[in-house]
């Protein structure tokens, strides 16, 4: 596995990303915590990778403001969302990575994809190897509606077919996750995003 992990890492670094491969969850977080800037705020995606993690514990243990929307109730969530742009770095994961390098992130509500894109001028994406797909496109979008998104509608106690059926049906799906769909082909311009893969099964 290790060898799949470092031929994506080199994949994404051709794509203009830069990329680290760590054996273990507890080394992926003590290599963010030493990379980022002294002193920076914190925006966390939604990420049961980034809690596995235990980053978010650390990082206020240092003093550092930390965003994030899954600690407050729904009704303050839209203002800490907004807030959160305005971070020095972002934390999140990704919903599948292929081996190519192309990572592909489908949201609700677009807060993980906008702050991939625009806000925090460092990016740190934790990607455990049960995210890597072989194949392309099509693999990754299939990993995301056949695997991942039933654990989160199930986390979420959302009633969706993938969750009754184990497959997408979008058509039939009234409590869709699925609103947008992004693709990274190349790292976004104007900042640095760093994929930091993980020897480890991590989140969904
Ligand atoms: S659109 Fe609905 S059924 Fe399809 S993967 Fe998303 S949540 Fe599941």
């Amino acid at each position: 596995m290790r060898e799949m992990l470092e031929r994506a890492a080199t994949a994404l670094r051709s794509r203009g990303f830069e990329a680290a491969v760590l054996d273990t969850a507890a080394e992926a977080a003590e290599y963010v915590l030493s990379d980022m800037p002294q002193g920076a705020s914190v925006a966390i995606g939604g990420s049961m990778t980034v809690r596995q993690t235990g980053l978010c514990e650390r990082l206020r243990a240092q003093g550092r403001r930390v965003y994030w929307h899954w600690e407050v109730p729904p009704a303050e969530r839209p203002a800490l969302l907004h807030e959160a742009m305005g971070a020095d770095v972002y934390l999140c994961s990704a919903n599948a990575l292929t081996q190519g390098g192309l990572i592909v992130q489908i949201d609700g509500n677009g807060n993980r994809i906008a702050g991939m894109c625009y806000g925090p001028q460092t990016v740190y994406v934790l990607i455990g190897r049960n995210k890597l797909v072989e194949g392309g496109y099509a693999q990754a979008l299939r990993r995301v509606k056949e695997i991942a998104c039933p654990q989160n509608a199930r986390r979420q106690g959302l009633d969706t077919p993938c969750t009754r059926e184990g497959r997408c049906n979008a058509e039939a799906c009234a409590s869709s996750m699925c609103h947008i769909t992004a693709a990274f082909e190349r790292a976004p311009g104007g900042k640095r995003t760093v994929a930091v893969l993980i020897d480890e099964d991590l989140g969904y």
